[in-house]
């Protein structure tokens, strides 16, 4: 590799957690710490939450134009989780490491098994899997957050339950006893891992 090409590479982060383990929380305040850090925005199917903005939270688009999408290789990943799509818009993130970009992703598992068979070794890449210190204290903060029905709360924790399984798919796991702690810790996992590069 050239010096010119290890100069401007940045850092692909893959982040997932089960959903109300703190990741967006964790992002945010990354984001606050390194503002030349990136967020891809995703595209999704499901409705926006209050609050929610279009362009910011996510890209909100119907189910027949992600198929559309779906179809054109826009995705560099996709995945059907509560019966909504997802998917990784595929340039802005390729762009965004070429350019030297830290560029965080917050997805699913299954989102992850595919970046992971097609990313390959020319741009760096980190996986980080979030998990809370328990089953109870997830429940907690679920419906704490007041953003779903019982059922829906339920629903997230079965898969929850199914996705912490898969934490062994992922190169670093840290546990979000504490917010602050966390931010720290991935935080650390990520310059290591840019300093690491760095020296190579
Ligand atoms: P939520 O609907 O709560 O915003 O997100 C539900 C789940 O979808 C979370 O686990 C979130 O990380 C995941 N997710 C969000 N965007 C994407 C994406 O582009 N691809 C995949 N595979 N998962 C995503």
């Amino acid at each position: 590799m050239s010096n010119k090409t290890r100069q401007t590479q940045g850092l692909l982060v893959v982040l997932s957690a089960p959903s109300g383990c703190g990741k967006t929380s964790v992002v945010e305040r990354l984001l606050i710490r390194h503002q030349d850090w990136m967020r891809s925005v995703s595209t999704t199917t499901r409705s926006p939450r209050l609050g929610e903005e279009n362009g910011t939270h996510y890209h909100f688009i119907s189910k027949e134009s992600f198929e559309l999408e779906k179809g054109r290789d826009t995705f560099l990943e996709w995945a059907e989780i509560y019966g909504q799509y997802y998917g990784t818009p595929r340039q802005h993130v390729i762009d965004a490491v070429d350019s030297g970009k830290v560029m965080i992703l917050t997805i699913d598992v299954q989102g992850t098994k595919q970046i992971k068979e097609s990313w390959g070794t020319e741009r760096p890449m980190i996986s980080v899997f979030l998990l809370p210190p328990s089953v109870k204290a997830l429940r907690e903060r679920l419906t704490n957050r007041n953003t779903e029905t019982p059922e829906e709360i339920e629903r997230r924790i079965m898969i929850a339950q199914d996705e912490i399984k898969a934490a062994t798919l992922y190169e670093k796991t840290v546990i979000n006893q504490n917010l602050d702690q966390a931010v720290l810790e991935v935080e650390s996992i990520i310059l290591n891992e840019l300093k690491k590069r760095s020296e190579k």
